[in-house]
């Protein structure tokens, strides 16, 4: 099977080159050239484990890896760093099934990707003869950064690099990113704010000085974002075992349709359950679930992707952003893989800040509905949530549980509940109606209120010694980078 790049002007890679360039040379993302042919018998898959899915998807989609380098990477991304045994578990309200992503050591759904990546890609090396240490890069509003860090740290042939702003992450988030103990693991804060960050990551990673020098020492950039194909199709599984445990749990029958309700940041996640419905997920709406940076339910009302307007950060950061990369592998699909046209938009994305997508094309979209949040509907959600049911969401889950009800979807439904409540203990407690305390009083007080327990992944992590300090101005990154990793 081949990749392909959306902008057409690049070579088609196999798998394991696709995961290692992370983005295509032309600039465009990697997507499938055909769907994989996979026969989903159900009455097969909902006796399965999360893991045999994981393997049967993998394979699936990363078809020049062999069935033992796809065990072995199964493996170590599955494994007792779960809280859960089968990585998601669900909650149950009426006809509505919260798929808990958040189980895994960074309390956020980035993890499950993340704890495979970085085997995909050590294994996607190998199998390319590339002898160079990979060096991640990235910008982080909070979860990517711990998640990338978890994942790739301590794993040899990898060196990992973040950059998070000052302000603007949970307190939560910068214990977790500041105690990181891994050897390889570099973490820096910037003055600024997320797009400071973000943008001086992009410019670093189209450094060709750098990247020469980068050469010299036997080093090389990749990508953890969620352009990478290889963070794309670990997420597919998830989708795919829900509707499996739905079929066995007789909520559903094989073949019923569902509505799959997605709190959307840079449109990666919903993405792969559009991937699953393109592979033989009964799907019928994809419910697109955005903050008040709401540029994406606009496009699926309009026709028009408008970033022209002001960034907001609010309380569910990890969706602050007005550029959703993963859009364009979903135009794709709806031009027909038509890569002109895509260029095209693009191309008036960069120069004018804004496109219009064709009448074909956007017909091609009717299963997408959206809509947004703004955060006193997020506070107000999780505290009726919490009152009414006795269950306590994240911000940004309560996102996409506002937009549920606002849309008013029918019939049988999966929400992705992309964060524990714990990550974001603040936001939560302000939310019930709590003057939130700090560091490890904060989590003790949401114990008690919620009446659950702290996860075991952060029960010491006040505890830990910070080992990252660094604070610096963005235009200190290169050096900065430099003096990490050189
Ligand atoms: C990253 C993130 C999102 C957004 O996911 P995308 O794949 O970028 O759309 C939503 N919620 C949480 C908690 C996240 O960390």
């Amino acid at each position: 099977m081949k990749y392909v790049s959306t902008r057409g002007q690049a070579p088609a890679v196999t798998a394991s080159q696709a995961i290692l360039n992370g983005i295509a040379p032309d600039g465009g993302l990697y997507v499938p050239e055909k769907w994989p042919e996979l026969v989903l018998d159900w009455s097969v898959l909902k006796t399965q484990t999360y893991a045999d899915l994981a393997t049967l998807i993998f394979d699936a989609f990363f078809d020049d890896f062999s069935v033992s380098e796809i065990d072995y990477i199964i493996k170590k991304a599955y494994g007792k760093q779960w809280e859960t045994d089968n990585v998601v578990s669900f909650h149950e309200e009426n006809k509505l099934t919260y798929v808990e992503l958040f189980h895994g050591p960074t309390l956020a759904f980035k993890d499950v990707a993340l704890q495979a990546l970085p085997h995909l890609m050590t294994t996607a090396a190998k199998k390319q003869a590339i002898n160079d240490k990979i060096v991640i890069l990235t910008a982080t509003s909070g979860d990517t950064g711990t998640a990338a860090m978890s994942g790739f740290g301590d794993v040899s042939q990898t060196e990992i690099v973040v950059f998070y702003p000052e302000e603007g992450v949970s307190e939560i988030q910068r214990q977790q990113m500041q105690t990181e103990a891994a050897d390889n693991a570099h973490v820096i804060a910037i003055t600024g704010n997320f797009d400071d960050a973000q943008k001086a990551v992009k410019s670093l990673l189209a450094d060709e000085a750098l990247a020469k020098d980068l050469k010299a020492a036997g080093l090389q950039f990749s990508s953890a974002n969620s352009i990478n194909i290889g963070r794309l199709v670990p997420q597919i599984v998830y989708y795919i075992y829900a509707y499996a445990q739905l079929i066995k749990d007789e909520k559903i029958q094989a073949g019923d349709e569902i509505n799959i309700v997605v709190p959307t940041g840079n449109f990666g996640n919903v993405l792969a359950a559009y991937y699953a419905s393109q592979i033989g997920l009964p799907v019928k709406q994809f419910v697109v679930a955005s903050n008040e940076n709401n540029v994406l339910t606009d496009f699926f009302t309009t026709g028009k992707y408008d970033r022209k307007r002001q960034f907001k950060v609010t309380n569910a950061p990890a969706m602050d952003i007005l550029v959703s990369s993963n859009l364009e592998r979903l135009l794709y699909f709806a031009s027909g893989q038509n890569s002109d046209e895509i260029q095209a938009y693009m191309r008036a994305l960069v120069e004018n800040g804004e496109y219009t997508i064709k009448p074909d094309t956007r017909a091609n979209l009717t299963q997408f509905i959206a809509a947004f949040a703004t955060q006193d509907q997020v506070a107000d959600t999780i505290s009726k949530i919490a009152n009414t049911t006795n269950y306590t969401i994240d911000p940004h889950t309560a996102v996409g549980r506002y937009v549920y009800e606002q849309i008013g979807v029918t019939g049988p439904t999966l929400i992705a509940a992309t964060a524990s409540p714990y990550k974001f203990a603040e936001t939560v407690l302000q939310a019930l109606d709590m003057t939130p305390e700090s560091g490890q009083a904060a989590l003790d007080q949401l114990s008690k209120a919620t009446e659950t327990e702290i996860p075991i992944q952060i029960a010491t992590l006040f505890n830990k010694p910070v080992r990252h300090k660094q604070l610096i101005s963005p235009n200190q990154m290169s050096s900065t980078l430099r003096h990490a990793i050189f």
